[in-house]
């Protein structure tokens, strides 16, 4: 597969091209040149494939056979070695928890394998690999966590001190070994600078190879697309496809689902759920696309206020706005109603939601009240107890903490306090 450039100024890349480069020299995303289409009876017979097959079915296209099958089979296994069930809140809604990863958020499945990915590329390279992001939050260690022991890859992370919660600090700071976590005395703004000056500086460009593992890598968005079609296999109505929601922020979920569906993932609607960041449920009624700085709100990883894969989308669909209009609605919630729908689900329904999976379902249960006849599930994009401080006052009690992190809250701190300052990360870069 080759991928062409949406700025169309760049010449088109092969999968390991675009995986190590993430961003095209002329500053474009990334687009496959053909969307692969499966046959119908592969979404009518999709339970009689195991979760490995039909991810390393629906992946194969985009990847050819620039790795190997086998080594291919092997890095789908290890993406997607964790639980995803689709669980039944009310008679029409449901909930697909993307939780059940290492890091409690739907972000481990694309930093897995784009980590397998790369570790595969670089496999035989003399010079190692360096990683490096900024992070507010949820991305970070879905990272730290993806690229941890992965051979010739070493990760720097930076974050701001004190800004990320405490779980998430955690699953940056506790690794070790190829993980690196600088605790930067700023804010976020002054971490992603840092990292930006790095990627353009070039000495410190000869000196290192140097990569980012940002959410618009193909590597990331791409698989993305397989828990769309593990939902499909547990959807028990095969004749009513469902309406998905989706909580957004830079729309790369939702965007991997709207792939599957242009591929033949049978999809009754979509719904992009924002929070009071509404570029998107604005151009949809307006038509026109108008960015605007982001809003801070409690469910903060969709606090995004230009969203970088919707031109993925607008390809998807041709550019043409009564096609997209079609298939995909956005609605924006509130915080109050946010903190409203914890509450209620929690105390009707005896489900826990957290704070992005909340804003889908509004969004959600808002839909079908206009389209009774339908039925669906929203993305549960992340374990409520990456975000007590919010939630655990909205229900006044504590949300037990899951097994597997239990583990990392007495681990050791390990990292590095830096001020803020370009010439700061270039000398540890450097020095090590
Ligand atoms: C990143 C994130 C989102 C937003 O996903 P996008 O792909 O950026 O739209 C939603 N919820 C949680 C918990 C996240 O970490």
């Amino acid at each position: 597969m080759k991928y062409f450039s949406l700025n169309k100024t760049a010449p088109v890349a092969t999968f390991k091209e675009a995986t190590i480069k993430g961003l095209a020299p002329d500053k474009g995303l990334y687009f496959p040149e053909i969307i692969p289409k499966h046959e119908p009876g592969f979404y009518v017979d999709i339970q009689k494939f195991s979760n490995e097959e039909i991810a390393f079915k629906i992946i194969q296209p985009f990847i050819g056979d620039e790795i190997p099958v086998a080594e291919l089979k092997r890095i789908v296994t290890e993406t997607i070695n964790f639980e995803i069930p689709l669980k039944t809140i009310t008679d029409t809604i449901s909930s697909l928890e993307l939780y059940h990863g290492p890091t409690l958020a739907f972000k481990d499945v694309g930093a897995r394998f784009m980590s397998r990915c790369l570790g595969y590329f670089v496999k035989n390279n003399d010079k190692k690999i360096t990683v490096l992001v900024a992070t507010s939050g949820d991305t970070g260690g879905a990272v730290a966590n993806g690229f941890y022991n992965v051979d010739g890859v070493e990760v720097v992370i930076l974050y701001p001190s004190g800004k990320v919660s405490s779980v998430q600090e955690k699953q940056l700071v506790t690794l070790g070994n190829n993980i690196h976590a600088i605790e930067v005395k700023g804010n976020f703004d002054d971490c992603q600078q840092m990292v930006k000056q790095a990627f353009s500086d070039k000495y410190l460009n000869e000196k290192l190879f140097l990569t980012s593992a940002n959410s618009i890598n193909v590597a990331r968005w791409l698989p993305q697309q397989f828990y769309y079609l593990f939902a499909w296999k547990q959807w028990t109505d095969k004749n009513h496809p469902p309406v998905i929601s989706v909580p957004s922020g830079n729309f790369g979920n939702i965007c991997a689902g709207i792939l599957a569906h242009v591929s033949g993932l049978p999809v009754q609607h979509f719904i992009a759920a924002c929070n009071a960041n509404k570029v998107v449920p604005d151009f949809l009624s307006t038509e026109k696309y108008e960015p605007k700085k982001a809003i801070a709100t409690i469910s903060n990883a969709m606090d995004v206020g230009d969203p970088s894969n919707f031109v993925r989308i607008l390809e998807l669909f041709h550019h043409q706005f009564a096609e997209l209009k079609n298939t995909l609605s956005s609605l924006s919630i509130s915080d109050d109603e946010t903190r409203k729908t914890i509450k209620e689900v929690f105390e009707k329904e005896n489900y826990l939601l957290d704070p992005h999976g909340a804003v889908a379902y509004l969004a959600l249960q808002n839909y079908l009240q206009e389209h009774p006849q339908q039925k669906g599930y929203l993305l549960e994009t992340a374990h409520p107890v990456k975000f007590y401080d919010v939630v655990e006052p909205i229900i006044q009690q504590k949300i037990p903490i899951p097994e597997s992190i239990e583990g990392i809250l007495s681990k050791e701190k390990l990292s590095t306090v830096m001020e803020p300052g370009f010439e700061n990360l270039k000398e540890f870069l450097l020095s090590r």
